[in-house]
């Protein structure tokens, strides 16, 4: 971070106070930083924190770039080597997806052309609104970059997503953008330039009723590994992930999701995509019928599950039409006849490539850090040896870059 130039923006919300801290771990890893304060921002911060920290006078109006220190607005966005808005507002990510510059600090994103880094805060049900995930997709479109939100509890008492990312995490994702843009410096970024990768991972939860819900042992991994080796190739990567233990990984567009219907829906909203990968644990089933209330224990007789039939998601891309992705790959997680019941799953679903693993109780698989692999493609398929999760990441993704640039040279 030594000599990086960080541009903060301190939107207003009650996360503003995390964001003090932010600017501390920058200047300690060595980063300069400037703050614009909103004046949403300013009733939660005073700009005496933010200015004796960041060892410079805060910026909160157009006119304050007049003074004596005569940068102009064009100026400061030319100087910031990154541009980070934490906490960002509803209404502040709103109007940056509309393009507005009504104030110093959407002015200042319009002008851009560095990165931006954006870490939302908000109340759950303003996250979820329609017209916020529109927002969050539009900007992600452009190119935004997300740190968070989190799942926990909010200040004001409800819970759910739309926590701030905490200051450390912001850093690190910070940091690995910084690494990332070394990287691109000296090639390593290119292999999947210009592709847009979704991955599907982790589980689905299927409410039972508004306490209890199926989920299987997913834990997330592989497909997070794929997620993030996509993003160091170069790829522009959605990861659509069930309920897991892991955190977001930074430079990526991040939708969580719980049930299979919401995956479905997130799925499609992120199209089109280059390439698929559906790593998720999707439940096959979920419980029918109403589950407004919690079921009560009746001294009878167990309460009988009627179960139906979830949409499967990777048949779905794979049948898409003129909105399927050129590659679609699915994994296929069995205890026994892996080649014959990988074989007929690839068939079934229609997908190009099948990853076969073995789960049975004895491998780890499910919740451990490595794999074992048989990769379909077409009717050969090749045996892979035992390896880290984030080894057969980067096989699976060398084989996607090769077969993307192959199709490239077939087409010219
Ligand atoms: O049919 P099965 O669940 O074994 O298929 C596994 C593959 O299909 C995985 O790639 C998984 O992500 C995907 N799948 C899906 N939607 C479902 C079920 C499975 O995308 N409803």
């Amino acid at each position: 971070m030594e000599n990086r130039n960080i541009l903060l923006i301190i939107g207003g919300g009650i996360a503003a106070y995390k964001s003090l801290e932010l600017i501390r771990l920058l200047k300690k890893a060595g980063a300069r930083v400037r703050v614009i304060l909103t004046r949403g921002g300013a009733q939660f911060v005073t700009p005496l924190s933010a200015a004796t920290l960041a060892g410079e006078k805060v910026l909160m109006d157009l006119f304050d770039l007049d003074d004596e220190n005569r940068i102009g607005h064009i100026e400061l966005v030319r100087w910031a080597d990154l541009l980070v808005v934490a906490p960002a507002t509803a209404d502040l990510m709103a109007r940056m997806a509309h393009g507005l510059a009504n104030d110093l600090a959407t002015t200042c994103l319009l002008a851009a052309d560095s990165d931006i880094l954006i870490a939302p805060a908000m109340n759950p049900v303003m996250w979820e609104a329609p017209a916020m995930q529109r927002n969050r997709r539009l900007l992600a479109g452009d190119g935004v970059l997300f740190a968070g939100p989190l799942c926990g509890e909010m200040a004001c008492g409800e819970t759910g997503e739309g926590r701030m990312a905490e200051p450390v995490s912001i850093l690190e994702h910070i940091e690995r953008l910084f690494l990332q843009k070394e990287n691109e410096g000296n090639g390593k970024a290119d292999l999947l330039k210009g592709q847009h990768v979704l991955v599907t991972a982790g589980p689905t939860h299927e409410p039972v009723d508004p306490v209890r819900y199926i989920a299987n042992r997913s834990s997330g991994k592989q497909g997070y590994a794929v997620a993030r080796v996509a993003r160091d190739f170069g790829a522009r990567v959605t990861l659509v992930s069930g309920p897991t233990g892991l955190s977001a990984p930074a430079g990526l567009d991040f939708v969580r999701v719980e049930t299979a219907e919401q995956m479905k829906e997130a799925v499609l909203a992120a199209l089109p995509a280059d390439v698929a990968i559906c790593a998720a644990a999707v439940a096959d089933w979920r419980p029918g019928g109403d589950a407004g209330h919690k079921i009560k224990k009746t001294a009878s007789k167990p309460p009988e599950l009627r179960l139906v039939e979830n949409p499967d998601i990777l048949k779905m891309l794979s049948q898409a039409g003129a909105r399927r992705p050129h590659l679609v790959i699915g994994f296929a997680a069995e205890t026994r006849d892996l080649v014959k019941n990988a074989r007929q799953k690839q068939k079934n679903k229609g997908c190009d490539w099948i990853l076969a693993n073995d789960v049975s109780s004895e491998r780890g698989v499910f919740g451990g850090d490595k794999n074992k692999v048989l990769m379909f493609q077409g009717q050969d398929y090749e045996e892979w040896p035992l390896l880290d999760k984030e080894e057969v990441a980067r096989r699976l993704m060398r084989h996607v870059a090769r077969s993307l640039s192959n199709t490239k040279r077939v087409a010219e």
